[in-house]
């Protein structure tokens, strides 16, 4: 079932029309207002929240061999895009995005597959395009999955319903060409979700989304306040290698500091019988004092017992199976 909602197309300034005071100009000057929210009516409100908002738990009753916890590993290969996608890159920011195709990738895959678990990789098109070696790293076990993730790391906020489905559309094709298969997964780059990006994964038949944060157990997206069918695998920055790990940034953390967040999480997952979603980055987990995060994770997720290691897909799947929801 598609679902089309009405208010995707509404832009800013028909809030105006709303606004109980008027509308102030948005100081970007492309002509659309902006007006608070201190002004919006009640149905304002309530119509923006409902776009996309968590709809029923999927947290399955059990999981497959009573596991005791769903363990999903996922690795955004964004590598050089990251500094391409604004049209300002430099020469040092792209090299810092090779290192992922060049050296971080193989070090996680060769950990993944000592230890025979199995990951998805989230990659821009263009980064697959640009390092196509990659997919015969990540293929060769033949247990980790593919799924989308732009086409240059694009980001959807900043575009048009037209423009974004083409980007996707053409990012789809070119893994489909690579992998062999339709993809099923998509995580918005940076999981910036715009209003129109769920009608374009309903539209595009998408299994799962990856990009959203309302919960740390599966659930099901909402849209306009009706059951989509789309299956929302959650994110968080507080369990995305990103931002703890860049030495210039403000929110620097030694790496075994961020393995202590990473544990903790994990065990209250472990606690609740519920699920671990990690999202890392070659370019950045793949330096040599960052993999010992992985390394030291997978040993206590290991030694813990009782974990379903699977991929996103294998969870989106299996927790829809569950629930019986609509195709
Ligand atoms: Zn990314």
């Amino acid at each position: 079932m598609k679902l089309r909602r009405k208010f995707f197309s509404v832009s800013l300034t028909t809030w105006c029309v709303f606004a109980l005071n008027g509308c102030q100009a948005a100081p970007g000057g492309d002509g659309a207002e902006v007006v608070p929210g201190w002004r919006w009516s009640w149905e304002q409100v309530l119509e923006t929240v409902n776009q996309v908002r968590a709809g029923r738990s999927l947290q399955p009753p059990s999981w497959p061999n009573g596991a005791r916890v769903a363990v999903l590993l996922s690795f955004d290969v964004d590598n050089e895009t990251i500094s391409l996608r604004f049209g300002e890159p430099s020469i040092g920011a792209l090299s810092q995005g090779q290192y992922g195709a060049r050296v971080g990738l193989g070090r996680v895959v060769s950990l993944l597959d000592r230890h025979e678990i199995p990951a998805s990789f989230f990659i821009p098109a263009v980064s697959l395009k640009l390092n196509p070696e990659m997919a015969d790293v990540i293929k060769r076990a033949g247990r980790h999955e593919f799924a989308v993730h732009g086409w240059i790391h694009e980001m959807n906020t900043s575009l048009g319903a037209e423009e974004e489905r083409e980007l996707l559309v053409r990012a789809i094709a070119y893994l489909e060409e690579v992998i062999g298969e339709r993809p099923v997964g998509y995580r918005a780059p940076s999981w910036n979700f715009s209003p129109n990006t769920l009608d374009i994964l309903l539209e595009l038949d998408f299994l799962y989304d990856s990009s959203l944060m309302a919960d740390d157990r599966p659930y099901e997206i909402l849209a306009d306040g009706q059951a989509t069918g789309m299956v929302e695998l959650p994110v968080e920055w507080i369990l995305d290698d990103a931002v703890y790990v860049n030495p210039r940034g403000a929110s620097y953390s030694p790496p075994r500091d961020v393995l202590q967040v990473f544990i903790d999480e994990f065990d209250k997952a472990y606690e609740e019988g519920t699920m671990f979603l990690l999202t890392m980055h070659p370019h950045y987990i793949g330096h040599r004092s960052r993999m010992v995060i992985l390394e030291e994770l997978i040993d206590y997720i290991r030694a813990k017992g009782d974990v379903w290691f699977a991929t996103h897909r294998e969870v989106a799947e299996y927790v829809k199976q569950q629930a019986v929801m609509m195709p």
